[in-house]
């Protein structure tokens, strides 16, 4: 199961666990001898939400976002030097960019201080180094408006599988905007950004990759880094903008 309580109580605390988990040790194993390119199976659940599809964990009600209109910034303080500023604002602006289909007016803004405080404004920035996520790369804090990023779960993950730095940052941003823009629950399709694979209870997500869809083991990074016609779907449903 989600790790409930693994940021509550800490300096920041959450009041719902929304947070991407670590991806490092996951594997994905297509266990068909395909016919068809598990690959372009994956595209089409990218690119295609058909109706059924919005399966959710049921771990939280999706919900309006506050206002229409949402600014993002980057504060770069505790950073690791893995990522630059620039680096790091693009994949903001992508993942912004690719939630735009929602129909939400989603703007950026240059970081100061004061915008730490206004309503309308998603800071995206870094725990402190010493900081323990529980093992969760980043998180978003509905109260203090703030996505966080763990600098300790991507130098494991750096440790581990370098390659995957950039698309696990990339796919984290656009999780995390995902629940400002109201998509509290984590979906069940495993392709989708909004998604988790597992509820630790034993259920698994769910793919056609293995012939029709249905629930699947080891999987290991088959979610898009990108929003999907499905998480877009959901968020134009929570948002009344069907
Ligand atoms: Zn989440």
């Amino acid at each position: 199961m989600i790790p409930k309580s693994a940021l509550v109580g800490r300096r920041f605390s959450l009041p719902v666990p929304l947070c991407i988990a670590a991806l490092a040790s996951l594997a994905f194993a297509v266990g068909v001898a395909a016919a068809v390119d598990p690959g372009e199976i994956r595209e089409a659940e990218i690119r295609e939400c058909r109706a059924g599809d919005l399966a959710t964990w049921g771990d939280g009600r999706d919900r309006p976002a506050p206002s229409r209109q949402m600014f993002f910034a980057y504060n770069p303080t505790n950073a690791p030097a893995d990522f630059s500023r620039d680096e790091v604002v693009a994949m903001v602006r992508k993942a912004m960019s690719g939630w735009a289909a929602c129909g939400l007016q989603l703007d950026w803004a240059e970081w100061m201080p004061t915008l730490e405080a206004a309503p309308d404004v998603r800071v995206i920035g870094w725990m402190p180094a010493s900081e323990d996520s529980g093992g969760l790369i980043g998180g978003a804090d509905f109260v203090r408006r703030r996505l966080l990023l763990s600098p300790k779960v991507f130098a494991v993950l750096k440790a581990r599988n370098p390659t995957l730095m950039q698309s696990t940052l990339q796919m984290t941003l656009s999780h995390e905007i995902g629940h400002f823009l109201g998509l509290v629950a984590h979906s069940r399709r495993c392709v989708d950004v909004t998604s988790y694979y597992h509820d630790g209870k034993g259920r698994h997500c769910l793919t056609e990759n293995i012939g029709g869809i249905r629930s699947v083991k080891g999987v290991i990074e088959y979610r898009s880094d990108m929003p999907t016609a499905c998480d877009i779907a959901r968020c134009r449903r929570a948002n009344g903008l069907q």
